[in-house]
């Protein structure tokens, strides 16, 4: 990525003042931004600040938690069966949406009226967009034990362990090393695996990097360097010590549903193992202690030491894993703006529809997660087409399947927009927008900060948003990354049944679902009806 930078936006299709584009490092955006933008743009704000105009009031009087929650029940019910990319339940919870967008929105063809480029590139105002994706399966009944005393029972999927979701399947029993946090980078300094020799063991990493280590490292990273040394397998687990994020967002040391995200060639199978299996595999070592496994993340956290010990520990890992061809389905739906000189402009308003569907005999069917941005989504779309008068730019819903796997629902817009991306003046992207400390986390990219406390004070939310800037992980990510302002809202606190089979509909806060859907709208006003 380049060098950040902030221009104030002046385009043929000229954006909102507000709104600022930004390619990287916000460092200098916001710099430049704070200083230009506090001179300027900001100001056609100054005399609305907290005033919402009365039609918006009006709008927001018509949000109503109880049909989000009826559409979080249908979607994490057990019809779409936990809504995973690329199989029937992806496509079937996409019709769902589809019809949804019909029976709102109509299907009638773009009229005369639209501007130039919806006309061209609208074949109808409802539509899906799909491409051809991998999904695996874990089969049911998978098997992991820690052998770590005689006779130990099966650790239990789910609370002591999870297979990588796309983990090939296993068939193996070898010692565990523990490698740190699984880092390999001689060059930098920080080679975990140095005088190591891993080949036909199982490797034990930590999530995550030391916050003194500079680079970015992810998961697969980490997979194919265990790979490329010979490790048969890998388990990894999250470390005692959790970093600011972690804490915030109430990361537990339960093991969580996720992609691995690896190149097929070149992995192997590979588990998330908990926080407590982790320790206790480290305090059954003859140097272990309780706090063994703290110990040593301590270490690797201050001092960036390798920290790496073979153990004696065996570990058998034995499931199917079936991989098939699918189809991954985006459903998208326009709303057209009325105001001639600005309908060609949009805000796209997200939320991902995917989870984790039925794996390794587990459940996942994912209401917080995100069931509940879905309903949002639906929401705001249902009280914006009951709106006579109609914003002035267009409003695009999408409903993104694949971001589980890896943002490619999102990825898969930006190759093909409905509105050209330089037209597009904010994606706002809902995921996890039920169940917390009944705040809203915002993060904002590519404009001002100001922006996203005006719309929660119009949504008389002002006492209970939390404004930031680059939330990490979503559908905005690839947005972020094409130059498109970017807003992320996500309830605040603790989700602690994230990633877990136990983010039922039972858990979701209607307050908090109802505080979320008034953000979004008032922000979408805002953004949509500015001059
Ligand atoms: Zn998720």
């Amino acid at each position: 990525m380049s060098v950040g930078h902030a221009i104030l936006t002046a385009r043929p299709h000229d954006k909102p003042s507000f709104l600022i584009e930004s390619h990287s490092s916000q460092l200098i955006v916001s710099l430049i931004a704070s200083f230009l933008l506090s001179l300027a743009a900001t100001q056609s704000f100054a005399d609305t600040a907290g005033e919402a105009p009365a039609s918006l009031t009006h709008a927001l009087q018509l949000v109503s938690s109880d049909r989000m929650w009826a559409d979080i029940r249908t979607l994490s019910g057990p019809e779409f069966n936990g809504r995973r990319t690329g199989t029937p339940d992806d496509l079937s919870s996409a019709e769902f949406m589809r019809q949804r967008f019909l029976d709102l929105h109509g299907q009638r063809p773009p009229s005369n009226d639209l501007g130039g480029v919806m006309a061209d590139t609208l074949p109808g105002l409802t539509r899906m967009q799909s491409t051809s994706v991998t999904t695996t399966t874990i089969g049911d009944n998978p098997f992991l034990q820690f052998a770590l005393t005689p006779g130990s029972p099966p650790d239990r999927i789910g609370t002591d362990y999870l297979p990588v979701l796309d983990s090939p399947s296993a068939d193996l029993q070898a010692p565990v090393t523990f490698v740190g946090y699984g880092i390999s980078d001689p060059a930098g300094g920080f080679d975990e695996y140095a005088g190591l020799d891993v080949r036909n063991r199982i490797v034990l990493f930590l999530r995550g990097k030391p916050e003194r280590y500079p680079k970015q490292i992810s998961h697969a990273d980490k997979v194919l360097a265990a790979h490329a040394r010979g490790a048969l397998g890998y388990l990894t687990a999250t470390g005692p010590i959790l970093n600011a994020y972690e804490a915030r967002r109430g990361v537990t040391g339960r093991p969580s549903a996720f992609y691995g995200l690896t190149a097929p060639a070149r992995t192997i199978p590979g588990a998330w193992i908990s926080t407590a299996r982790a320790s206790a595999l480290l305090r059954a070592q003859p140097s272990g202690d309780d706090d063994h496994l703290r110990a040593l993340q301590q270490t690797l956290n201050e001092s960036l030491t390798a920290r790496s010990v073979g153990t004696d520990a065996v570990v058998t890992m034995r499931w199917h894993s079936a991989q098939q061809d699918g189809t991954l389905n985006n459903v998208i739906s326009i709303l057209p703006g009325h105001d001639a000189t600005h309908q060609d402009e949009a805000i796209v308003i997200g939320a991902h529809r995917d989870h984790f569907g039925k794996q390794g005999g587990l459940l996942f069917t994912g209401a917080d997660d995100n069931a509940s941005g879905t309903a949002v989504l639906l929401e705001i779309a249902r009280v914006l087409s009951a709106v006579p008068a109609g914003l002035k730019r267009s409003i695009v819903f999408v409903s993104f399947s694949g971001e589980e796997q890896g943002l490619l629902g999102s990825m898969l817009y930006i190759t093909q927009p409905v509105v050209p991306l330089r037209s597009t003046i904010a994606m706002i992207n809902v995921d996890h927008a039920a169940v917390g400390n009944g705040r809203l986390t915002i993060g904002v990219t590519g404009a001002e900060k100001t922006v996203a406390q005006q719309a929660g004070q119009e949504a008389g939310l002002a006492d209970r948003i939390d404004v930031f800037g680059f939330f990490p992980g979503g559908d905005h990510v690839p947005f972020k990354e094409a130059g498109v302002p970017t807003i992320t809202v996500v309830s605040g606190g603790v989700h602690p049944h994230f990633h877990q089979p136990t983010d039922t509909a039972d858990t979701v806060n209607p307050d908090i679902l109802s505080a979320a859907a008034r953000y979004v709208l008032a922000m979408v006003w805002r953004l949509a009806d500015a001059p």
